[in-house]
């Protein structure tokens, strides 16, 4: 049962590049960006929270992000966790749930992209994507948050020798196709 992580900036591709892997290998994958839009769309207290935060590029909390992959998790089945971890508590969280499943992680794939490139997909995709939070002005901050938070999981990861990191500059298929690779 395959456990993979996509980890990587916004708008470098983690969620089309999540969806074809877990197509590929039959995985479930879970975005916590995803579930916390559908809170948010359910007009709860707890999704007007999570707006407020969205909308400034922050982080919601790490308690409410490890709720929502803990709920997620199928124990008979293998995942791609894509947008979650993204703070070393989530993926110390992360590292003790998957080994009350008596389960551990196999990869995290790190998706590399330059600052040009990844406001110039996040332009294209707030065309479609009708998010509040795809501004340059809430782009920027989320890529400042990014750094300061979830870039020292890359560090964290290779430390475990589990990280293998990928250029996802080029077309979608030939990146999805180098992530098959590492995991095959
Ligand atoms: P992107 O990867 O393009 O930033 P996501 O849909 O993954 O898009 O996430 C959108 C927003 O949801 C983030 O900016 C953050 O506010 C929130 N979010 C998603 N996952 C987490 C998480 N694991 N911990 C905290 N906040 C999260």
């Amino acid at each position: 049962m395959l456990n993979v992580i996509l980890l990587g900036p916004p708008g470098v591709g983690k969620g089309t590049q999540s969806s074809n892997i877990a197509r590929h290998f039959e995985l479930i994958h879970i975005s916590t960006g995803e579930l916390l839009r559908e809170e948010m769309a359910q007009g709860t207290p707890l999704g007007l929270q999570i707006q407020q935060l969205m909308d400034s590029g922050q982080y919601v909390s790490d308690d409410i992000a490890c709720g929502l992959v803990r709920r997620e998790i199928d124990p008979t089945r293998g995942l791609v966790l894509d947008g979650f971890p993204r703070t070393i508590p989530q993926a110390e969280t992360l590292d003790q749930m998957l080994a009350g499943l008596g389960r551990k992680l196999d990869r995290v794939i790190e998706l590399r992209a330059d600052h040009p490139t990844l406001i110039q997909r996040m332009m294209d995709r707030a065309k479609t994507s009708g998010r509040a939070d795809d501004t340059p002005e809430i782009f920027g901050e989320r890529l400042r948050t990014y750094d300061a938070k979830t870039a020292p999981l890359i560090k964290y990861y290779s430390d475990k020798g589990l990280l293998v990191s990928i250029d996802s500059l080029d077309k979608i298929p030939v990146v999805t196709q180098r992530i098959i690779s590492v995991l095959e």
